[in-house]
């Protein structure tokens, strides 16, 4: 069936859109228009209002109530030092770059042997995984990784986004051209699978063909996670179906419940469909410093349109080779230190600053009434809106009468509408007179 799907695709070019780019360049040059064409997919693209609209908001609250203090639980970064560990590493390694004998120029473009070597010892063997070094590509971020991978794959591809979701992963594929046109919330060409309290946050398989899925486990926004046999129904659909996973994994170190994948390789035959994508930015304290890793096994192939299969490792390995000049040595050394037994105990303590902050809030709105998800596995806690009020009402009423500034969910896809996202990265007084006022109210 899928090879018939792909003949198809060739015949018959999906939606025309090389051919129609391709003739219309030709007709602008026949016009004598000749100029710098844009990428006019960029111009499609929505304005990201949540994070400038929740800034203009928290704004004017503050001009006309300054003598309140605000407490934002709606950002997604970090806000806990960086390990000790990690410090003494990266203090060594620029020592290491003021030395004539220890100086490092540019990186390996997949990232030094030894942060590899750490990387599959720690987060992959001790799972009873087995991964090559040559499948690991160090990068500087899980947002450029999952931003940039669809430069491996042909712009008619369709996507499959679990809704709400990571909108880096809508953005990109809005830039090549992937999504169709945006009506009514949602973009034409993209397959949106729900996860709402109605089936418990566990997507449903798609009724329409995807070729490309993305999935983020734990997952940003909603902090719920999957079981290894709720994830295995993925990788079982996308092995009959031709399909390519893209798993995110970035919130992986937050995972307390044994019983949950940290990587979708624990699920048998997922290196034949699924790419990974870690990162050490929430794990590690590292948004600053930037260094994340992906994973493309060399099992995965992709197809031409004459259905040759191609190894997204290689063209990945290419993309990499040819884009990127690696991750600087004292990044890595700094992102090496956290697997040494000193970083391992100072990376899980610092996670359970975050989780016992997560603990306390879930309690807090529980207590409260508030209908709570996610928050046990992950740094998120995705409540329902109280009374129904929409995700930006009940924004306005926690700014106006609690001065706490959290997400509203609709910003991250129509299934988010209704709901309400804080983060347990704030620090601790803070997070606690934030449930109290809560409660007061
Ligand atoms: N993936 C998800 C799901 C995220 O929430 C984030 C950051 O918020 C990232 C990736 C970005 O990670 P990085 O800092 O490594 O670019």
């Amino acid at each position: 069936m899928q090879r018939l799907y792909l003949k198809v695709r060739f015949l018959f070019n999906k939606n025309n859109t090389w051919d129609k780019a391709n003739n219309n360049t030709k007709q602008y040059k026949q016009n004598n228009l000749n100029m710098a064409l844009v990428n006019e997919n960029f111009l499609k693209l929505q304005n990201s209002y949540l994070f400038a609209d929740i800034a203009k908001k928290v704004n004017t609250f503050k001009v006309t109530h300054p003598k309140d203090k605000i407490i934002r639980l709606g950002i997604g970064d970090v806000t806990q030092p960086l390990p000790e560990a990690v410090r003494v590493a990266m203090h060594k390694a620029v020592d290491d770059m003021g030395n004539k004998d220890t100086f490092h120029g540019y990186a390996p473009d997949q990232g030094y042997s030894w942060l590899i070597d750490a990387i599959i010892k720690n987060d992959y063997a001790s799972r009873g995984v087995t991964i090559d070094p040559s499948e690991v590509f160090v990068s500087d971020g899980a947002k450029c990784d999952t931003g940039n991978i669809g430069d491996i794959l042909r712009q008619d591809n369709s996507i499959g986004v679990t809704d709400p979701v990571y909108p880096v992963y809508i953005d990109s594929n809005v830039m090549a051209g992937r999504t169709g046109s945006f009506a009514d919330g949602k973009w034409t060409d993209v397959v949106y699978i729900p996860c709402t309290a109605e089936n418990n946050f566990v997507p449903d398989l798609p009724n329409r063909r995807v070729d490309v899925l993305y999935l983020c486990y734990p997952n940003n926004p909603t902090g719920t996670t999957l079981t290894k046999d709720e994830l295995k129904k993925w990788v079982d659909y996308a092995l009959a179906n031709d399909v390519v996973i893209m798993y995110d994994a970035a919130y992986e170190a937050y995972i307390q419940n044994p019983d949950i994948p940290h990587s979708i390789y624990e699920i048998k035959g997922a290196k034949k469909v699924a790419i990974e994508f870690r990162s050490y930015s929430k794990t590690a304290g590292f948004t600053g410093i930037r260094c994340a890793y992906t994973v493309v096994p060399k099992e995965l192939n992709g197809f031409t349109l004459t259905e040759q299969q191609v190894s997204l490792n290689s063209l990945w390995n290419r993309r990499t080779a040819t884009k990127f000049n690696g991750t600087s040595y004292i990044t890595q050394r700094g992102a090496e230190a956290i697997y040494s037994p000193e970083g391992k105990e100072q990376v899980k303590a610092t996670i359970t600053y975050y989780m016992t902050n997560a603990s306390i809030m879930r309690d807090s709105l529980i207590k409260c009434g508030f209908e709570v998800f996610g928050g046990e596995n992950a740094p998120y806690i995705w409540l329902k809106t109280p009374n129904g009020l929409t995700s930006w009402q009940f924004f306005d009423k926690l700014l106006r009468e609690a001065k706490i500034v959290g997400t509203p969910g609709v910003g991250f896809g129509p299934s988010g509408e209704g709901y309400f996202r804080l983060t347990a990265f704030g620090d601790r007084d803070e997070t606690i007179e934030a449930m109290d006022r809560l409660r007061k109210l």
